[in-house]
């Protein structure tokens, strides 16, 4: 490149900065303008970052092709609740439209990060009810599902009303597949209504909620579990024993988080003849919606009021 187009590209670009700020109008400074490409949307879609997948999943599904969506956290590998941001995050984040954050504690990082980006943001256990202390595995509830979804259309419609009938068909559908997944969980709450289960960890405590089931985990390990230290023996101990003589229907085990206490509980429930649900915290690469994760899921609950 040569010396003179160069400044004329900078003296451009320095122009386009100046009137973003004048009438927060970009489309005038042509696709070439980088300092364009951050603050506009020239291609017509909606760029959203959302900081787990299973939020990115419901995002998808209510933009269809208006939105663009990137997942942060992307993977079952991934430990979300220690996870640290890099840097590339925190710039996909800052170019966003629309920040999906899961919010009550789960994802601090993402939150203070899309406090300071010009982006709608969507928080989806605040949009449902939950906040800071609250379980934050809020994904698993249908009613912070629901609630998050409506908040994501809302802020679509916000950024590009031009297309609001759009995302409002788009929600319509999602719902629709909702409510069947809703179906599934009455269906299986008629066998489980009532019955104990217990969890190397809270993560589907709002899932077992919905499926009737009562938490039955000893209160000391599942605090301890709670606060990431390390359980009290005896508490371990009790909870092996109720296990081992079968006194819940079910356990849920985190396959995220194995360690010789998960280990240990594992073979008092075989002993105890207790089915056991396995899960993971973040959404397996196998199911593109949270939707069709939740169906699945449910469906393995429901085995366990079979026996
Ligand atoms: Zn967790």
């Amino acid at each position: 490149m040569t010396g003179s187009k160069r400044e004329r590209i900078v003296a451009r670009a320095v122009a386009c900065i100046a009137a973003v700020g004048l009438v927060a109008a970009m489309g005038a400074c042509g696709s070439d303008g980088s300092a364009g490409a951050a603050a506009s949307n020239t291609s017509g879609t909606l760029n959203v970052v959302a900081s787990i997948n299973q939020w990115g999943s419901v995002a998808g599904d209510i933009g269809g092709s208006r939105v663009k969506v990137t997942n942060i956290i992307n993977s079952t590998a991934i430990e979300a609740h220690d996870y640290e941001p890099t840097s590339a995050d925190i710039a996909a984040m800052a170019k966003a439209d629309v920040i999906v954050v899961n919010g009550a504690g789960y994802d601090s990082w993402a939150t203070k990060a899309a406090a300071s980006t010009t982006a709608q943001v969507v928080n989806a256990a605040e949009s449902g009810g939950k906040h800071d202390g609250d379980n934050p595995h809020v994904w698993f509830s249908a009613a912070v599902r629901t609630a998050a979804a409506k908040a994501i259309a809302a802020a679509y419609e916000q950024r590009d009303a031009a297309h609001a009938k759009e995302y409002a068909k788009r929600l319509d559908a999602w719902q629709n597949k909702e409510k069947t997944l809703e179906s599934a969980i009455a269906e299986a709450k008629r066998r489980l209504n009532g019955k104990k289960y217990a969890a190397t960890e809270s993560v589907a405590a709002y899932l077992a909620e919905d499926l009737g089931l009562t938490d039955a985990t000893p209160a000391g390990y599942a605090q301890a579990v709670a606060n990431e230290s390390e359980p009290a023996s005896g508490d371990v101990t009790a909870f092996s024993k109720l296990l081992q003589a079968g006194s819940v229907a079910l356990l849920v085990v985190n396959t995220q988080e194995s360690n010789a206490t998960t280990k240990q509980l594992i073979a008092s429930a075989q002993h105890g003849g207790v089915h056991q649900v396995k899960l993971t915290e973040q959404m397996p690469k196998q199911y593109s919606t949270l939707t069709d994760w939740m169906t699945a899921l449910v469906a393995s609950f429901a085995t366990a009021g079979k026996a």
